[in-house]
């Protein structure tokens, strides 16, 4: 046995780097103020994501944010008394939407995202899981042909980084999805991307494989983390723990912790929201879809048909103002027919985002045996199990499957 390692948070990151780090030999525990995927790997959009290989901070991001600061978008909105906090975060992304930036950001994208499916399957086969990954791709559906005009840009990246996707027109959108209305003129089907009927079952199967390969997972909450006489001390606030090593995955709630060791991380937080919907006997879907004029995301769910928002920036004291899916629900109800929401209250998630749209995968500059893994913004679930790999061949000091230079924190 190698030295022992405490992972904290259980999410998708932390769930998984805990599972490969535990393969390594390390002897590990995985902590968490709740049980596993209780926040933002519970209730996403479960797309594994071949095409997500554009950073939000892209030549021209700029011209968006009138109509943001409007409050007329639906995809991205704002608490006005956020605005101040957002500031050094909205220059380091104008920085980022340089056109090299962009180029570079894309690149490194490519290469992590290139892992990701493989990554889960492997997985979801250890666990017996196949029967909630869905191979058919997803949809990203334009209403105009102005607006799949708009996407000449991506197109052209897709076509670059050699993502397969096919240009679909109205009579294929039909023939793929015949539950949907025909309200959609074109779209890009991108395949090689898969999507998951319970991005929460999913976790929860990665954890207990943990557990089964005999590492431990405790309920606390972190409270404070202190560099004591060569280890870690991890305040809890049931009891105190003492460990070799750390890796942070604490998803949104990191920058905090690493603002108590000293590091101030460029990162904001980007509110999601989802609203599970009955769907009426004659409508049904096959995989899930991007309604780009409508500003939602739509995907099949066990628990019903799962409807995401975009963006919200607000502190994580805002209460939940769950605008954006009042506002994207008439698009829904003309795109699928819809009966009753199934959920009592709208569920909030945090999407942990830096200004390059990469993640945190690395060791902390300042300290020794601290290691970071947070900061997947739109895509945490899908880079879940390749980060978790790549956490462990670092902290194992092997050979990684890719270059991680761009990941690591000392890029700030
Ligand atoms: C609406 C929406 C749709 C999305 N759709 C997709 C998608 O389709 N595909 C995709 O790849 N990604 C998607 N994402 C992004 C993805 O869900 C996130 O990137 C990912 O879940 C982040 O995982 P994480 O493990 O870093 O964080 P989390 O899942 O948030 O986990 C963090 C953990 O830290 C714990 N924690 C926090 N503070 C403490 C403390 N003090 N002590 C102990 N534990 C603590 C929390 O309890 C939590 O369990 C979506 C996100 C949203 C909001």
């Amino acid at each position: 046995m190698k030295h022992d390692i405490v992972v904290i948070g259980a999410g998708i990151i932390g769930i998984c780097s805990a599972l490969h780090l535990q393969r390594r030999g390390f002897n590990v525990t995985l902590l968490d103020r709740s049980a596993p995927a209780s926040e933002t790997s519970y209730g996403n959009a479960g797309v594994i994501s071949r095409g997500s290989i554009f950073p939000e901070a892209a030549p021209g991001v700029h011209r968006k944010l009138p109509k943001i600061i409007a409050q007329k978008s639906r995809e991205a909105r704002v608490h006005y008394r956020y605005l101040g906090q957002m500031a050094p975060w909205g220059r380091s992304v104008l920085k980022q939407a340089r056109v090299e930036n962009f180029k570079k950001n894309i690149h490194a994208l490519n290469e992590l995202v290139g892992h990701c499916l493989a990554e889960h399957k492997t997985l979801l086969s250890e666990c017996d899981g196949y029967h909630y990954l869905r191979e058919n791709g997803w949809l990203k559906l334009f209403r105009t042909a102005e607006t799949f005009e708009s996407s000449a840009t991506e197109q052209h990246y897709l076509e670059s980084c050699g993502v397969a996707f096919d240009r679909v027109d109205a009579s294929a959108i039909r023939q793929m999805e015949s539950g949907i209305n025909d309200i959609f003129t074109a779209g890009l089907w991108i395949k090689n991307t898969a999507s998951v009927s319970s991005p929460g079952k999913v976790c929860d199967l990665y954890a207990k494989r943990f557990v089964s390969e005999g590492g431990t997972i405790v309920r606390d909450e972190l409270k404070q983390l202190e560099w004591r006489h060569d280890r870690w001390n991890i305040v809890g606030a049931d009891a105190s723990r003492e460990s070799h090593t750390v890796v942070l995955a604490l998803g949104a709630w990191t920058k905090v912790v690493l603002e108590t060791l000293g590091y101030q991380v460029p990162m904001v937080v980007e509110r999601g929201y989802h609203m599970h919907y009955q769907l009426s006997d004659s409508a049904h879907l096959n995989r899930p879809v991007y309604d780009v004029d409508g500003g939602y995301v739509m995907s099949p769910m066990q628990q019903g048909l799962r409807v995401t928002t975009g963006v919200e920036w607000g502190f994580e004291s805002t209460v939940p103002t769950p605008v954006q899916l009042q506002q994207v629900k008439p698009f829904v109800s003309e795109a699928i027919e819809i009966s009753e929401a199934l959920d009592p209250e709208p569920w909030l998630g945090r999407r942990p985002c830096t200004p390059d749209s990469l993640p945190i995968i690395g060791p902390a500059t300042n300290h020794e045996n601290l290691w970071l893994a947070f900061g997947h913004g739109h895509m945490g679930f899908s880079m879940g199990p390749i980060t978790g790999r790549i956490v462990a061949d670092m902290i194992a000091g092997d050979t990684g499957v890719i270059n991680t230079d761009a990941f690591r924190l000392s890029r700030f």
